[in-house]
């Protein structure tokens, strides 16, 4: 069990603000102290810039960013460190996918995605799909709010270029059958390439690329205890080798001349201009966090929560609140996202806002699956290990006070 008065003391905000509870991890999780400290070290110790320099500051500097490359990919059960491609976080990662894969993509060929996702695994193949006059598929959810799996079946043909999709919702918290998702794609096109967006998935499950089978992933660290501004694409080295880089700078090219140039290998081909050398250090000491907590016990510990929120919420307030989503905690990660009659998700997310209670409101960027279940917005809750089921308590009383205040 995690001990989560323990756990609060990992984390600085809350000697800022004792009273915090804070649901909002699925947009960003709070930071570790270790985290903190991993980036202010680098900042004071060894801020030099990395794969350029010969003095010991900068070897050191390359030494600590390439071992959180190794670490990461390690996490994530990557076989070699080379292709694990630093970015921006998960948006960065898809996009630059996008790019990677353009040349492939042709006019009449289509690319398949999820009416689930997040506008950063749905917009960057919508705009690539229209600018090759491709198609874009989208597959829907069945009733029971879960992924239609004999529709992503039948979507595959041998004109699909890529599927894209993600390991656990945003929204609905479903957790999708990853393994099994890429094998029915394979199975019909096995030269179809799968990129799955494992945003939320990486500090809930374990993640495993090459069980997966998974051609590309994406992640950022924000999401896990690290910092804003750093994630990573892991892609797999056979196919990584046989792209070209989209964006061209400093430290990707082994030679260069006025009339021509050889590219680095990967993945530094594909990392052009100073990488965020304080966010990768400090990303890999959020995974040091996540593994000296244990994610089987932090899976179980959101687990617990989601349950007891969801049924708190069922039960003080009926049919009243529509929980999107499978009704199973078991099949969800932590999110929890629900529409309440006759209140507006923002007055709820502003007056729980005053209580101390952090909570989202809004489309969460999945504006296709809110259109599609007829909904504008939705109030989401989203949990981690500074949680309890105390504070849960709370957010219910405080909800039923919105409830009284709005005269509902
Ligand atoms: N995909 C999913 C499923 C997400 O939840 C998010 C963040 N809400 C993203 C992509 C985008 O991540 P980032 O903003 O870190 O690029």
């Amino acid at each position: 069990m995690i001990n989560v008065q323990d756990v609060k003391k990992n984390f600085p905000i809350f000697k800022h603000h004792p009273d915090l509870i804070y649901f909002d991890s699925a947009s960003t999780s709070l930071k570790p102290k270790t985290v903190i400290g991993a980036e202010k070290e680098y900042l004071e110790q060894y801020s030099a810039n990395v794969g350029r320099g010969l003095y010991p500051l900068a070897e050191k500097a390359t030494e600590k960013f390439e071992a959180a490359r190794e670490k990461v990919a390690c996490y994530i059960k990557a076989t070699d460190s080379k292709e694990i491609i630093f970015t921006a976080g998960t948006t960065s990662s898809i996009n630059l996918v996008a790019g990677l894969l353009s040349h492939m993509v042709n006019d009449g060929d289509n690319i398949v995605t999820t009416i689930i996702e997040h506008h950063s695994n749905f917009l960057p193949w919508k705009e690539l799909a229209k600018q090759k006059s491709a198609k874009l598929r989208i597959v829907n959810i069945t009733q029971e709010g879960e992924l239609d799996m004999e529709m992503l079946k039948k979507t595959i043909d041998a004109r699909t270029k890529i599927v894209a999709f993600s390991a656990i919702s945003n929204v609905l918290g479903i957790i999708n059958p990853v393994e099994k998702m890429i094998a029915a794609v394979k199975n019909i096109n096995p030269q179809t390439l799968v990129l799955v967006d494992a945003a939320q998935a990486v500090g809930a499950l374990p993640v495993d690329v090459i069980k997966w089978d998974a051609d590309f992933v994406a992640c950022s660290a924000h999401k896990i205890f690290g910092p804003t501004g750093i994630g990573i694409l892991y892609g797999k080295s056979g196919i990584l080798e046989t792209l070209s880089p989209v964006t061209f700078g400093g430290g990707m090219v082994s030679e260069t001349s006025a009339q021509h140039q050889v590219y680095e290998k990967i993945p530094t081909r594909f990392e052009a201009g100073t990488p965020n050398i304080a966010g990768a250090i400090a990303f890999a000491r959020a995974l040091d966090y996540i593994e000296s907590i244990g994610l089987a016990k932090i899976r179980l510990h959101e687990k617990t929560l989601t349950a007891h929120a969801m049924k708190r919420l069922n039960a003080a307030f009926g049919n009243a609140i529509n929980i999107l989503g499978p009704t199973d905690p078991q099949k969800r990660g932590g999110i929890i996202s629900f529409s309440f009659a006759g209140i507006h998700p923002h007055d709820i997310a502003h007056l729980l806002g005053e209580e101390n209670i952090c909570v989202r409101a809004g489309h969460h960027c999945a504006a296709p699956l809110h259109q599609a279940l007829g909904i504008d917005a939705t109030t989401r809750i989203s949990f981690s290990i500074y949680n309890s089921e105390e504070e849960i308590d709370k957010f219910i009383e405080a909800l039923q006070q919105v409830k009284q205040k709005l005269k509902i």
